[in-house]
């Protein structure tokens, strides 16, 4: 048995016997007594810039009674170890259908491959592979391939990102996640970090192996394969319609998991016009915001902002306007750069990215404004997809029309003045950039808010509103539009057998939320196998 001890502060430059010594001290033994020590959780606390240093948690193994030991100090307690109890079921009898392959689509494949149930997995876009080559083409010359995009491919919206993992679900299935990104191919530290993340090079493995899973426990993942279609009778699910190679084709199952992603404006339109019950969702819109790495170093950490033992520096900063319009930063990419994120034709979507190393010499995060359905400007269910289009083809014209963005430096910006160069700050944008007024691509409604938030922001991080930053629009597609409704079974209100799951669907906001949410729609449809 081990325990586990929490509350343990370390100094950055910590090695492991220090890790024993501290352990030993907070349990009141001798370090000799303690047989090895892990990290169990790991965090940075630079509340104080002065005294940076990690906080941590350990599971220790001792050679003497461990009882007894953790009975002596408050913060131990013995260690749980996690293992995740996979539902019994019994084999349906047509294979589960999943569309979409990003985490969502792909844990929910996971599960129920190793349950035994053979799913078949179909996805629009290319393999993780063919569709690097794709979006570097795209990063490189602004030739866009509409099925095979940051969006759209294997691994979904976040293969091209940051890979952040942190996540405000509390779910135990949180814990299956990354043990299991780890096994594929993820870095060991994301099951101790405070705040772990993959990183763009290191996902593309990651996704690849977790597909090599899926096929190995029986599963089937189907490239360049969309879903265009469902049947039913007697409101039940009776089969899908894939369209492939230009080909349409049906497949029975009385079952699918709808993890399509935020931005499969397409496959939403069907289910509407299929009668599948969909409602309007806030969601956010704005821009990039891009300082220099250094900079956000320097904010947080303060005099140690060159320290070798601490991280790139990250941020996420939230406020209210005067009007009560929500301004918050979104996916902060340290080290990283600013993507283009486009999918469809003359519209153009900024978001992040960043490697594993998190090493190049900007930051940049996405700084959104809250978006109610009530400025849609229609009831329309669709409304918002219309809204999100048409800034976005604002955003395409204003940087050329050839998916260059437009950026403006934040001083021009607040001023209301066109930007002409850049200052001390390069756009990492590619395949370019113009310079112009921002305000000529969003409505005054964001753009004041902008403003008035970046001030806000400027007093909980210094630096924030420099006026050499770069600001490039439009960020988009930060989550979806529409909420597919389901009940409690996750089954969508208006026909058994379908299950809308993730981001795209309006449950869930991330990669470890949209992972989770797979797991739990295999789950339930593993549990209806029993009856
Ligand atoms: C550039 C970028 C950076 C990001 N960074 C982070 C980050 O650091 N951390 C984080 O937590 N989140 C990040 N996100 C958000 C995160 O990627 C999403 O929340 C998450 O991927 C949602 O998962 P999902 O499985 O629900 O949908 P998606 O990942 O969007 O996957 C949906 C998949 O369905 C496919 N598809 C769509 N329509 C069809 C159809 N009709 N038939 C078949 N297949 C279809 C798409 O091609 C896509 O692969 C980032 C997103 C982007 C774009």
């Amino acid at each position: 048995m081990m325990i586990r001890v929490s509350d343990i502060s370390l100094p950055l430059d910590y090695n492991e016997q220090m890790l024993k010594k501290a352990a030993a001290k907070k349990l009141n033994i001798s370090t000799s007594d303690i047989v090895s020590v892990s990290l169990y959780k790991r965090s940075i606390d630079a509340r104080k810039k002065h005294q940076i240093h990690f906080q941590a948690t350990v599971d220790v193994s001792l050679s003497i009674n461990e009882s007894v030991s953790a009975a002596r100090c408050r913060s131990a307690s013995a260690v749980k170890e996690y293992k995740y109890e996979m539902p019994r079921s019994k084999r349906l009898d047509k294979r589960p259908v999943i569309a979409g392959s990003g985490p969502c689509g792909l844990f929910a494949g996971l599960i129920l491959a190793c349950a035994g149930q053979r799913p078949i997995i179909i996805e629009r876009g290319r393999d993780v592979d063919s569709r690097t080559s794709d979006v570097e083409r795209f990063h490189r010359t602004g030739i866009l391939d509409t099925a095979s995009n940051v969006q759209f491919g294997e691994g979904g919206a976040g293969t091209f990102s940051d890979g952040k993992l942190n996540t405000g679900t509390k779910d135990a299935r949180i814990r299956k996640v990354l043990l299991e990104f780890a096994e594929n191919g993820a870095p060991q530290e994301i099951l101790y970090l405070a705040k772990p993340h993959i990183g763009t090079d290191m996902l593309k493995t990651t996704v690849k192996n977790l597909r090599n899973k899926i096929i190995s426990y029986g599963g089937e993942v189907m490239f360049e394969t969309k879903l265009t279609g469902i049947r039913s009778a007697e409101g039940k699910l009776t089969a899908v319609e894939i369209e492939r190679y230009g080909y349409k084709l049906e497949l029975e199952t009385d079952n699918l998991v709808l993890a399509v992603g935020h931005s499969a404006r397409d496959t939403f339109e069907m289910l509407n016009q299929s009668g599948i019950c969909m409602e309007q969702k806030p969601f956010a819109m704005g821009v990039r915001i891009e300082h220099l790495q250094s900079m956000i170093n320097r904010s947080q950490y303060g005099d140690l902002y060159k320290s070798p033992y601490l991280p790139s520096a990250d941020y996420k900063l939230a406020v209210h306007t005067a009007g009560g319009r929500g301004v918050y930063t979104f996916c902060m990419c340290p080290g990283g750069e600013v993507v283009a994120a486009a999918s469809e034709e003359g519209r153009l979507v900024t978001n992040g990215m960043s490697e594993f190393a998190r090493d190049k010499i900007n930051s940049n995060s996405a700084l959104l404004v809250g978006i109610t359905t009530s400025d849609f400007g229609s009831e329309d269910v669709l409304a918002g997809v219309r809204l999100q289009r048409k800034l976005e083809e604002q955003a395409f014209q204003l940087g050329g029309g050839n998916y260059c963005a437009p950026v403006q430096r934040v001083c021009d910006f607040m001023n209301k003045q066109a930007s002409v160069n850049a200052g001390s700050i390069i756009p990492s944008y590619r395949p370019g950039y113009n310079f112009t007024s921002l305000d000529r691509c969003l409505p005054a409604f964001m753009t004041d808010s902008l403003r008035e938030g970046i001030l806000l922001m400027d007093n909980r991080l210094d630096g924030f509103s420099y006026g050499d930053a770069i600001l490039t629009a439009v960020e988009s597609r930060s989550s979806s539009p529409v909420r597919i409704t389901r009940d409690k079974t996750m089954q969508s209100v208006s026909m058994r057998g379908l299950y809308p799951c993730g981001e795209g669907a309006g449950y869930a906001g991330g990669i470890m939320s949209a992972a989770v949410d797979g797991i739990k729609a295999a789950e339930k449809i593993l549990e209806f196998s029993n009856i």
